[in-house]
């Protein structure tokens, strides 16, 4: 029982906490040492169970086919789906929140079916030289007629390989308004091609590829949002991811700290169990008070969004958003480390977890805006609000 949360919202904690250990632990070392590989059939299944028990598509309102839970309940979901390798926890599936400013007709081709498992997004906007800096797109959208005609590469596009439409953010035709743009395109439309699947320093259930756009003519029914608005939503969407990696940093914390301290009480050198070591006994208790820090800040951000009532309000929660995104993030990291050290030698080897997520924590620094970029964000924020405005 977590005495922080509303009854209702432990009850949903424990519903995936069970998800998580029966269905989903147990696959990592199986899918780690396949490479990331698994059956479609078997998740295919898997995805139905999470739909059955209603842990699905949080991120969206229940009118698109979501779950529509409140951004607290969303991290308590993804803070159970943190503590499994592989990117399993992907299993209980989740699109962009921004799918919900879709038009009628984008609802029901793309987002409905999306939320409720019959088809799968992915979000492409980084380019070969566009990553943290995601305004200055090589990739072009150009109006021809009704129909608009896009060009360009996008890298690193997770779940590339196992959707079947993407949301592609755009440098729209400077003649009529320049600026960003999205667009809907339907990863089978002639001209799209996943033109490499370059391997990463993890083995994740969805790969990463670079995505290929030459000549891809969609009509302008495919375009998400105004012309020039793509980073207005793209941002919207960061904020929301921000949070729940930040959450999902948590669940894989717990999960170290509890698996380390298990071992280090087991663990005999010396003639001693390592857990009365002072040199162990730090590492545990400090990355159980970072962590315990790190959920604080979380969910704090979430209830914060959950009330927030003004567009500056929502900005005041975008800054703490970055704090626990960049705060989680590291910790986790730090966590991996101290995990793997205690494990020793059996922490190295890919059967362990603290090995798995050491690698696959590392890329939480990275995508939605690197550790560094949320200081910048954290930065400006404070020049212009104050201290007392951000934290009280
Ligand atoms: C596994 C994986 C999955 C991904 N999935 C997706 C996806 O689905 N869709 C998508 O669009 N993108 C995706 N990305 C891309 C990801 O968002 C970018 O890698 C990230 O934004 C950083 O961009 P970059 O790699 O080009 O690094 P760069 O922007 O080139 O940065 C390189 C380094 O410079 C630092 N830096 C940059 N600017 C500044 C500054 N102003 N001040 C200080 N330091 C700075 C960065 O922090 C970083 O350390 C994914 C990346 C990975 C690795």
């Amino acid at each position: 029982m977590d005495h922080d949360l509303a009854p209702e919202l432990d009850e949903l904690r424990q519903t995936v906490r069970r998800f998580v250990s029966r269905e989903l632990q147990p696959l990592e070392v199986e899918v780690e040492l396949a490479g990331g590989h698994l059956d479609a059939k078997r998740r295919a299944e898997l995805q139905a169970k999470a739909r059955a028990l209603g842990i699905h598509s949080s991120s969206l309102p229940r009118s698109v086919g979501g779950t529509g839970y409140s951004w607290e309940a969303q991290v308590v979901i993804n803070e159970e789906i943190g503590a499994v390798t592989n990117g399993l926890g992907w299993i209980v599936f989740a699109p962009a929140i921004v799918l919900r400013h879709a038009s009628p007709k984008q609802v029901e081709r793309w987002v409905r079916p999306a939320a409720e498992g019959e088809r799968a997004a992915c979000y492409a906007v980084t380019e070969e030289d566009a990553g943290s800096d995601a305004s200055r797109m090589a990739t072009t959208a150009v109006r021809e007629g009704d129909d608009w005609r896009i060009d360009g590469e996008k890298w690193h596009v997770t779940s590339g390989d196992v959707s079947d439409f993407v949301v592609v953010q755009c440098a729209t035709d400077p003649a009529i308004g320049a600026g960003i743009t999205l667009f809907f395109v339907d990863l089978d439309s002639p001209g799209v091609e996943a033109i490499e699947h370059p391997l990463y320093s993890h083995n994740l259930i969805d790969g990463h590829p670079k995505l290929a756009f030459r000549d891809v003519r969609v009509p302008d029914g495919n375009r998400f949002g105004d012309v020039g608005e793509g980073l207005v939503i793209s941002k919207e969407w960061f904020l929301h991811e921000r949070t729940m990696i930040a959450a999902r940093c948590l669940g894989a914390a717990r999960r170290l700290i509890s698996e380390a301290s298990e071992f280090a009480q087991k663990r005999v050198q010396f003639g001693e169990r390592i857990s009365e070591y002072q040199m162990i006994q730090e590492k545990l208790s400090d990355s159980l008070t970072e962590l315990w820090a790190a959920r604080l800040m979380t969910y704090a951000t979430a209830r914060a969004m959950d009330a927030a009532r003004s567009e500056e309000d929502r900005k005041r929660v975008h800054t703490k958003a970055s704090m626990a995104k960049l705060y989680a993030s590291e910790m986790a990291n730090r966590v991996a480390d101290r995990a793997v050290q205690i494990f020793g030698g059996r922490g190295y080897m890919r059967e362990n977890v603290a090995e798995r997520f050491f690698r696959e924590l590392r890329v939480e620094r990275i995508w939605e805006g690197s550790s560094e970029i949320q200081r910048i964000i954290i930065a400006y924020s404070l020049y212009k609000r104050g201290v007392e405005a951000l934290v009280g």
